[in-house]
């Protein structure tokens, strides 16, 4: 029988039977496995709490029948109380794990991209950072990551210098007035993105709505959705509150 001693971060669950619930956790070493969590949708159970999405744990598992384990032992890493405290964060954090979910993971470990997201989880449940950049950040480096990173300092067509006026990521990047597709860019939204991805990022996220930000939220929300091949449902919802909030 094999054995589970790992950490990791609850991507989602679902439930099984009665009372059982399956948790499919992206983990440190291992990469994305299913727990069978026996008992833990009744309410004496001590085991469910900690099992929630976003919920960075240790756990000790024993695999079963296929490739699903069952969970004997799980205990906290980190809670991120920040995060559950406020919807905006819960939101993001959610974009992320969903954008991990969309990779195919399973038996696959990746210990740079796991570091990676503790690190956004750990920004994301700091008061002293805003929320509203988080999760596109991470999708831009998702992409530096999986060697696709959008060009931001010259035309991803033709190589000149611009001004780049148009982001389309199947293209590769900002685009000049020559080759424009895709979705119009400002100045603004141009920089903003070169900070981001340019070793500014912790400056972006202290600014409170800097210039640009729901217009870098939407082209790199779509960036990331192109590159894996799936809508992220949660980055909707959460562009979707921005720009209702840009409207009011
Ligand atoms: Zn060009």
């Amino acid at each position: 029988m094999k054995e589970l001693a790992d950490e990791g971060v609850v991507l989602r669950t679902y439930s099984s039977g009665e009372a059982d619930r399956v948790v499919v956790l992206w983990t440190k070493h291992s990469g994305k496995v299913r727990l069978l969590a026996r008992g833990v949708r009744r309410t004496s159970s001590r085991m469910g709490g900690a099992l929630e999405p976003l919920a960075r744990v240790k756990v000790d598992a024993v695999q079963s029948r296929g490739a699903l384990y069952v969970t004997r032992h799980v205990a906290h890493v980190e809670r991120y109380e920040t995060i559950r405290t406020d919807y905006e964060r819960i939101l993001a954090g959610l974009s992320v794990i969903e954008a991990i979910d969309a990779i195919p993971l399973d038996d696959f470990a990746d210990a740079e991209l796991y570091e990676l997201l503790i690190r956004v989880l750990r920004t994301l449940d700091d008061p002293s950072f805003s929320p509203a950049l988080v999760a596109p950040a991470f999708f831009a480096r998702l992409l530096v990551h999986d060697g696709v990173a959008p060009e931001l300092f010259a035309c991803a067509q033709c190589a000149s210098e611009g001004p780049l006026v148009a982001f389309h990521a199947p293209s590769g990047g900002a685009l000049c007035g020559g080759c424009r597709t895709g979705r119009v860019i400002s100045a603004e939204a141009l920089a903003l993105a070169r900070r981001m991805l340019g070793g500014d990022l912790a400056g972006v996220l202290r600014e409170s709505h800097p210039a640009g930000e729901t217009e870098i939220t939407l082209l790199l929300t779509e960036a990331v959705e192109d590159h894996l091949g799936r809508r992220l449902k949660s980055a909707r919802a959460a562009l979707e509150s921005t720009t209702t909030r840009t409207v009011r």
